[in-house]
């Protein structure tokens, strides 16, 4: 079990109160508070370290390259990956799919070719697609949801054909929680000739991963939301993969050699990585991961399936609210999204902040997702590590509070 106050000691932001309340911090779909050890690092790397990587002979260059591609292991290690290089340092989540909708995309995607996503997807993998179709005379599809929540597998299923060239899913939604079966996904893929990527920004902080059990051809996901600083996001790529695909930028530190006729690139995932990189916030990274393995995964998970429970047991006696996705906590992550009748959710959040309570109000970049729930925005509640059954009283209090204002 997590040790959950003190866990909280090492996160100095939670330490304070706001509106005259203690801060309780729900909000960790959107970005998580980072350990006293990710802040270290950053502040350690500038104070020890600072040099630029790769090209360098001297101590520090050393240090920061050792440091710096050392979190390129880690994060192989933590996703289960047998090749450090197949795993890129992008700026995020966005960046990573938007990588891969060029450099694979442009490539390999033609008049006529589809491209499978879900109306669950965040926006950052639904633009992209959007945009290469646009430049290719490609299409987009949309696979449809179940009245519960979760992605219908038929809807799915039917979509997927001979022009299939890429299926594109999230692994957990960030506004209902929902898990998907996507090793299942990954198959149904991989029958029709078709790649398949992982949108895996709110799996990765939270459940223990394999990317081989996945199935996936590629995995996109965000350091800020696995207590890690922002600024620095990964995608990993199946072995030989990013060796087929053309460059995203170009510049420095991505060439082997630069003639006035042509340039030759570097070895991946080098060719990726053009230009000075965010050098002290992938070093944090590696920080952010040696916490997480240090609770384990297991851990963490268990952690938020039971605090999830009860989230949802407390909240679903308030009368006339609901929640939407899936009534198993077993089957989503710890996202709660929920409807106060009567209450705006931005009303909601703004309520909830004058207790101390940081919840999210809006779309959360899910506009087709929202209406097909019907609505405009919900209200949405979200945990991680650092979070426990005391964090819920206060959204209560703050749930009544808007109630009465309302009424
Ligand atoms: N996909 C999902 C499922 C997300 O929840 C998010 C962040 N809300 C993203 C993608 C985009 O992540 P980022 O903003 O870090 O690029």
């Amino acid at each position: 079990m997590l040790d959950i106050e003190r866990l909280r000691e090492d996160f100095p932001i939670l330490h304070q109160r706001v509106n005259g309340h203690r801060l309780v911090y729900l909000d960790s779909a959107a970005t998580t508070q980072k350990p006293r050890g990710v802040i270290d690092a950053l502040v350690n790397y500038y104070e020890t370290s600072n040099a630029n990587i790769h090209r360098g002979i001297h101590t520090l260059a050393q240090r920061a390259t050792e440091q710096y591609e050392g979190t390129r292991a880690k994060v192989a290690r933590f996703i289960g990956a047998s090749n450090p290089e197949d795993v890129v340092f992008t700026r995020n989540t966005t960046e990573s799919i938007n990588l891969v909708a060029h450099s694979w995309g442009d490539r390999f995607i033609g008049e006529g070719d589809e491209i499978v996503i879900s109306q669950m997807e965040h926006h950052s993998n639904i633009v992209p697609w959007q945009l290469l179709a646009a430049r290719a005379g490609a299409a987009v599809r949309f696979a449809s949801l179940t009245p519960d929540g979760h992605l219908d597998v038929d809807s799915l299923r039917a979509l997927i054909g001979p022009r299939t060239k890429l299926v594109s899913l999230m692994h957990m939604s960030n506004v209902l929680g929902t898990i998907n079966p996507v090793a299942e996904f990954a198959e149904m893929a991989h029958r029709a000739g078709a790649l398949f990527l992982l949108d895996a920004a709110q799996s990765v902080p939270h459940l223990p991963f394999d990317v081989r059990a996945t199935g996936a051809d590629f995995v996109a996901f965000s350091a800020h939301k696995m207590l890690g600083p922002t600024g620095v996001g990964v995608l990993w790529a199946r072995e030989g993969l990013l060796e087929e695909m053309d460059p995203f930028m170009g510049g420095g530190d991505m060439i082997a050699t630069v003639r006035e006729e042509a340039s030759t690139w570097a070895e991946v995932p080098h060719k990726f990585e053009a230009g000075t990189p965010n050098i002290a916030d992938v070093i944090a990274l590696g920080a952010a991961i040696e916490y997480l393995e240090a609770l384990g995964m297991d851990e963490v998970r268990r952690h938020e399936v039971a605090l999830t429970a009860y989230a949802m047991d407390t909240l679903e006696r308030i009368p006339g609210l609901a929640i939407h996705g899936p009534r198993d906590p077993e089957e989503r992550g710890g996202v709660v999204s929920f409807e106060v009748p009567g209450v705006h959710p931005h009303d909601m959040a703004t309520i909830a902040d004058g207790h101390g309570v940081a919840i999210r109000a809006g779309h959360h970049c899910a506009q087709l997702l929202m209406r097909q729930l019907r609505v405009p925005a919900t209200s949405r509640a979200s945990f991680s590590v650092y979070n426990g059954e005391d964090d819920i009283a206060p959204l209560v209090e703050a749930i009544e509070h808007a109630r009465k204002v309302f009424a």
